[in-house]
């Protein structure tokens, strides 16, 4: 490895957003001086009387959830997007907007209230995987929908207001920003070379090996060469695979093995129930080929160095780049010591 980029302060290229990342990794050894909370350690109990996604608990707008005994997933009572949402232009002179359509859903992924994807068997996580599946192909077949937004927001630290373990599920009539950085990077890729963008940068990850946390026979687990924050992960199927759907029942388990074995490896990390939000960046589902896409799975937590000092993006990374102390190098070796063997 260039030992340049373990000394010097530099910039990263993120070859999916086409965008800079300012690693600075002298700064790695300064002391800290700041926020320094406690944990607390929470023990949660199976089953929470008040929480509004437990089997058989009344949610706020009045509906009953059913007595699930695995995967539960409801149309989010509270959606950020609504399907019957009027269709419009704005266009007067710079003042444009446009109407967007879309369905939210709330996935839980068990009924018991106080497991995370960490404390999940594999096969309960596969369970999961192919709701994920099912909802990809069932939404993306809904006239007007062409993306489906597959993510989860673990963690308090995270914005999350409740603990039971769940995820979300955001449909909608147009491209997100980062999907739609995403879709241009590995178009332009493909056009030029015939391969797939990630599928290439695969390969060579796999000849250096500084960067790979675990891998099976169908995934790799890494944290990407361009990662903003400090223990940012990727899974990527070996397959060039445009979306989830087309993963068969091994690869689906596969998957799900590479997710606990990340999210394990992360909760020993600091020894705290590892907060992140997650989330995977697929095709669209606008009826096209969609041939230069190669979909993945991306973990970005937001803790630094311990279970209570986290990153803020603030400052320069609000005006000006992200940017990362501890190198990604030094992250994967921490992240790859923690995985239970
Ligand atoms: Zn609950």
């Amino acid at each position: 490895m260039n030992s340049d980029l373990q000394d010097y302060s530099h910039k990263r290229l993120n070859i999916l957003t086409g965008e800079w990342v300012l690693v600075s990794p002298h700064r790695a050894k300064r002391p800290w001086q700041g926020q320094n909370e406690t944990t607390s350690k929470e023990v949660r109990p199976s089953y929470d009387e008040s929480c509004y996604l437990c089997a058989g608990n009344k949610r706020i707008n009045g509906e009953q959830n059913p007595d699930y005994k695995d995967v539960f997933i409801f149309t989010n009572d509270f959606a950020a997007l609504q399907n019957d949402s009027k269709h419009f232009v704005v266009k007067e002179g710079l003042i444009e907007a446009r109407g967007e359509q879309g369905i939210c859903k709330v996935i839980c992924f068990s009924p018991d209230h106080s497991k995370s994807l960490a404390e999940m068997k594999v096969e309960d996580i596969q369970k999961v995987v192919l709701a994920w599946q099912k909802e990809y192909m069932d939404l993306g077949t809904i006239e007007g929908i062409n993306y489906v937004q597959i993510f989860e927001n673990k963690g308090a630290i995270m914005g999350c207001s409740n603990p039971h373990p769940h995820g979300q599920i955001w449909s909608q009539s147009s491209l997100p920003n980062e999907v739609e950085k995403k879709d241009k990077q590995q178009r332009n890729y493909y056009n030029k070379n015939k391969s797939s963008l990630l599928g290439d940068y695969l390969s060579q990850e796999s000849v250096l090996q500084e960067r790979i946390i675990f891998e099976n026979d169908a995934f790799v687990v890494l944290v990407p060469f361009w990662a903003i924050w400090p223990f940012e992960a990727m899974i990527v199927p070996k397959k060039w695979q445009p979306n989830i759907a087309v993963m068969d029942a091994k690869d689906s388990m596969l998957f799900s093995e590479a997710i606990s074995v990340l999210t394990k490896a992360y909760d020993r990390l600091f020894n705290v129930s590892f907060p992140y939000s997650s989330g995977i960046h697929q095709s669209p589902t606008n009826g096209k080929e969609n041939k230069h896409w190669h979909w993945h799975m991306s973990f970005y937590p937001p803790l630094l160095r311990s279970a209570t000092v986290k990153k803020f993006m603030v400052g320069y990374e609000m005006f000006g780049s992200p940017q990362r102390d501890i190198t990604v190098e030094v992250a994967s070796k921490m992240i790859r010591e923690n995985i239970i063997k």
